[in-house]
């Protein structure tokens, strides 16, 4: 249909578990991968007359991340049960919150391909506990592991504003960065400490007219690739259905899917349960919580600079590519170990190049991060100052850097012990050129007249005064000696 055209309209549900190192509403610990049921008392197992008790820091990680996500954080809010009957949620409600939640009217601000960044709105944030995880590996039986049950689940919900695929992983991605830049998850994908929910539709336009297609909320994504297929093969879905049916949103209710990982594709589950279906009351078990200015003070005191932020001011103040302005705010102590190197005098791209071509691989394989390498960041600015000033070629540098990485040091002293400081005394190199040209006639004459063979002359020269210094000249002054007498 040549008359189509289509915007997609995508907004995202968000769970994050919070790294606390205790239940939101009991003491157990949190644990991934423990024996079964080891973790559990009373309160997570819902048993009757136990009473639930919160977690403050639980609270103070969401309210962090809240302030990040430049969201208003309530003065006071309050805890919901949400009902529903389902086995690995004993109590048959979740603890959540409803009508009052503690942040609100926020947004994120998202890495574009071009390099721009887009607002992507928040419309709230709200805390409440992850249920157990059910396994339906025994045959006809299912078993129930309830060390999940009452882990702290921040829940971030979006407004309708990613219109593609790639802007809805780049939201995922971003919010990784932030949970673990702030320290409040590992956001570890694997661990299925981030879940993703997109609800997905297009607004079609046809001859003038504007039809929105139903929308799909597809369920517990747990990797990115998984958002970005499912959002993208919804995409194609929706359009397919729509030529074939003309289906639109009045005819069809909003719709929950799965995702197949095999398929690759999506497959209905149910029609979408309404707010009412969960008969929301308030907890009579939890006191409601005043978040006082003194409070909230503490809480923003804890913020640092948001790594979307550092990546802008790289590329800007820096002039770093966009690219390595990524790579280098990946993880937060890459990014300050940088930052406070190149604040140290270093020149940002000669850091950059270092720690990105050399530093970042060392550190992976050691299983740390490049800030716990064993060089300190005034050792690695002085570094960078010494192969910008030529006293070490760059790949002397990047010998120096490795030795520093190993066995600590300073850099200065391991290029003299290791005979790397390259000479940029011109009288010594002088002595030097003077020699290679009065042995090699041929090539100075070659050099000088002939247009054929010149440059090839010039770099035999280079190389036969390199050797003669055992590769220590400093070559920029070596270049400009050769072409000063030779007149080239
Ligand atoms: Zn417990
Ligand atoms: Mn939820």
């Amino acid at each position: 249909m040549a008359d189509l055209d289509y915007k997609v309209i995508v907004g995202l549900e968000i769970h994050v578990h919070l790294a606390t190192k205790t239940k939101i509403f009991c003491g157990c610990e949190l644990a991934y991968g423990d024996t079964a049921n080891t973790h559990v008392c009373p309160v997570c197992l819902g048993m009757p007359g136990s009473l639930p008790v919160m977690n403050k820091t639980a609270l103070e990680y969401s309210i962090l991340t809240g302030l990040a996500l430049n969201c208003e954080i309530a003065k006071f809010t309050k805890w919901d049960r949400k009902s529903y009957y389902y086995p690995d949620l004993p109590k048959n409600y979740q603890i959540s919150q409803y009508d009052l939640p503690f942040s609100e009217h926020g947004y994120i601000e998202i890495p574009l391909e071009s390099g721009e960044t887009k607002k992507i709105r928040i419309l709230r944030a709200h805390l409440e506990e992850d249920a157990g995880k059910n396994t339906h590996t025994l045959g006809n039986f299912s078993a129930i592991d309830l060390n999940r049950a009452g882990t702290p689940l921040l829940e971030i919900v979006t407004e309708p504003d990613m219109n593609s695929a790639e802007e809805v992983g780049a939201l995922a991605r971003e919010l990784q960065r932030i949970v673990r830049y702030l320290g409040v998850s590992e956001g570890d994908m694997q661990k299925g400490h981030m879940r993703f929910e997109p609800n997905i539709n297009l607004h079609i336009t046809k001859n003038g007219e504007v039809f929105k297609t139903p929308i799909s909320e597809v369920k517990n994504l747990n990797s990115f690739r998984a958002v970005e297929r499912s959002v993208a093969y919804e995409v194609r879905r929706q359009l397919a259905a729509f030529e074939e049916t003309g289906v639109t949103m009045q005819m069809g209710n909003k719709a929950t899917y799965g995702w197949d990982d095999d398929k690759q594709m999506t497959v209905l589950q149910r029609e979408k349960e309404e707010a009412h279906d969960y008969r929301y009351f308030p907890d009579p078990d939890l006191v409601p919580v005043d978040i006082d200015d003194a409070w909230l003070g503490e809480i923003k005191g804890r913020l640092c600079e948001l790594p979307i932020q550092m990546q802008v001011r790289f590329a800007k103040e820096y002039g770093l590519s966009d690219y390595d302005a990524g790579v280098l705010t990946a993880d937060r102590a890459t990014a300050e170990f940088f930052d406070g190197t190149v604040k140290l005098g270093a020149d940002a791209k000669r850091v950059c190049n270092l720690l990105t071509q050399t530093g970042l691989k060392l550190a992976n394989e050691k299983g740390v991060s490049v800030d716990q390498l064993r060089i300190s960041m005034e050792n690695l600015a002085k570094l960078a100052k010494m192969a910008d000033g030529g006293d070490v070629s760059a790949s002397a540098a990047t010998t120096i850097f490795e030795e520093m990485a190993e066995n600590g040091g300073d850099p200065a002293q391991i290029a003299e012990a290791k005979n790397l400081v390259q000479k940029s005394d011109a009288g010594e190199i002088e002595a030097l050129v003077d020699a290679v040209l009065a042995e090699n006639a041929k090539a100075v004459e070659d050099a000088k007249n002939n247009p054929k063979k010149g440059k090839k002359a010039m770099g035999f020269l280079m190389g036969q005064v390199m050797q003669k210094s055992k590769g220590q000249a400093n070559p920029k002054i070596v270049s400009q000696l050769l072409n000063q007498k030779l007149n080239v």
